[in-house]
């Protein structure tokens, strides 16, 4: 999805694109989660203003393709279980508000006016509008047609080349070399590898997560529904599995149940453990789900970065070479604006957010 929404904006930009990928599209983590495009998740600071930015250019892009990609702008409900929950809620939406956030809260039948079905006896809530939704694999399909950039699938890069003077000057790959005088590292939870293949160093590293998908189902959930919890574990460093509900509807009917979180490497084990933590959740807030079926459940690994933030920019350490990884999971709603931000360093103009919190460069070398 990154790599498409880059290619798409480079392109825009008047820039010659090739778009390298060793799988097939989507065949990497944005074929195997959710496509939640989410501000209300983020606090004020970068993560937002990015959010922000990518909002206003998934919505843009909605207008020309949304059909295609089924952007739905359906908004998010967050729910508070108890009324300490509440005024927590409340707190973290008033910061939110301050920065431009539509954050309304909800309490007593104002809740399931929005969500007819959720547990009965919940305090209330925050409705955020701005949340909305793509089906993921379907968005970088097409961003990536209509950017008109050459796709070269099933073709891995093995190394990036460089002068002597050490700046960029293609990649070499299994099925031959290519030139260009710049590269942008858009792969993902495998942006480490790639970095380390140009002579330098980003520590992302896989954030394990599994989604439980049911039957088909009339449309009873009608929002992306998830707990005051999720925020927290989102932004937790722990290594231990997290499972905090999140629960939506999809225009094709089953309802997807997530959102586990570990850092347990590339293990694509299934774990019945958060599995059932996910099940156990969602039928905390919506009952109705323990009579309904679970049809399957997927697994992917979301980039991780130690401090959340994504790496988008130059490499200051390498001439020619640009990140644009390690969205963790919000790498889909990210992907517009670092895209829209990658074109405008690939070009030279002056971006339009600050990129020194996303600089490649920020972490000490030992921890990469
Ligand atoms: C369970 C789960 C739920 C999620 N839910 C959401 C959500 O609701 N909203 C959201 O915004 N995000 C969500 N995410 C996160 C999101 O899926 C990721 O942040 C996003 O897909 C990352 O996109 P990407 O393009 O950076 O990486 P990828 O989609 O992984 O693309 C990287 C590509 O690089 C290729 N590649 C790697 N190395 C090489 C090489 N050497 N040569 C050639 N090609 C290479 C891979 O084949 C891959 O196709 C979720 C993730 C998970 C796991």
């Amino acid at each position: 999805m990154v790599g498409a929404a880059c290619a798409l904006y480079a392109a825009r930009a008047g820039l010659d694109v090739t778009v390298v990928d060793r799988g097939p599209v989507a065949g990497g983590t944005t074929g195997a989660g959710e496509g939640n495009l989410l501000v209300s998740d983020k606090e004020p600071g970068p993560e937002l203003d990015l959010a922000q930015l990518s909002g206003r250019l998934w919505e843009e892009l909605a207008g020309e393709y949304g059909e295609i990609f089924e952007y739905e702008a359906k908004g998010g409900v967050v729910v508070a279980s108890t009324s300490d929950g509440l005024a927590a809620l409340e707190r973290f939406a008033e910061g939110q508000r301050a920065a431009g956030v539509v954050a309304d809260k909800v309490t007593g039948g104002g809740l399931y006016d929005l969500e007819p079905h959720l547990a009965p006896g919940l305090p209330g809530g925050v409705h955020y509008p701005q949340d909305s939704q793509v089906m993921p694999a379907l968005a970088a399909a097409h961003l990536l047609k209509a950017s008109g950039a050459r796709l070269l699938t099933g073709r891995t890069v093995t190394d990036v080349l460089r002068t002597a003077d050490g700046e960029v000057r293609g990649v070499r790959t299994d099925r031959g070399d290519l030139h260009a005088p710049a590269v942008v590292n858009a792969a993902g939870t495998w942006g480490a590898e790639l970095a380390a293949r140009a002579g330098t160093s980003l520590p992302v590293l896989p954030r394990r997560g599994f989604v439980l998908v049911t039957e088909p189902l009339p449309r009873l959930v009608r929002h992306k529904v998830y707990a005051a919890d999720y925020v927290a574990d989102v932004a937790s460093d722990s290594a231990a599995l997290q499972t905090s509900p999140v629960v939506e509807g999809t225009a094709a009917g089953p309802i997807l149940i997530g959102a586990s979180r570990e850092r347990v490497g590339f293990d694509r084990t299934f774990s019945l453990a958060a599995v059932r933590a996910l099940a156990a959740g969602a039928t905390g807030l919506f009952p109705f789900l323990a009579g309904v079926h679970a049809l399957r459940s997927y697994v992917g690994f979301r980039p991780y970065m130690p401090d959340h933030l994504p790496a988008i920019g130059p490499d200051p350490r390498v001439p020619g070479l640009f990140h644009a990884c390690g969205h963790e999971g919000a790498g889909i709603g990210l992907a517009t604006g670092t895209g829209h931000l990658i074109a405008q360093a690939l070009t030279a103009k002056t971006p339009d957010l600050d990129l020194a919190p996303f600089r490649p460069d920020r972490f000490p070398e030992e921890a990469a």
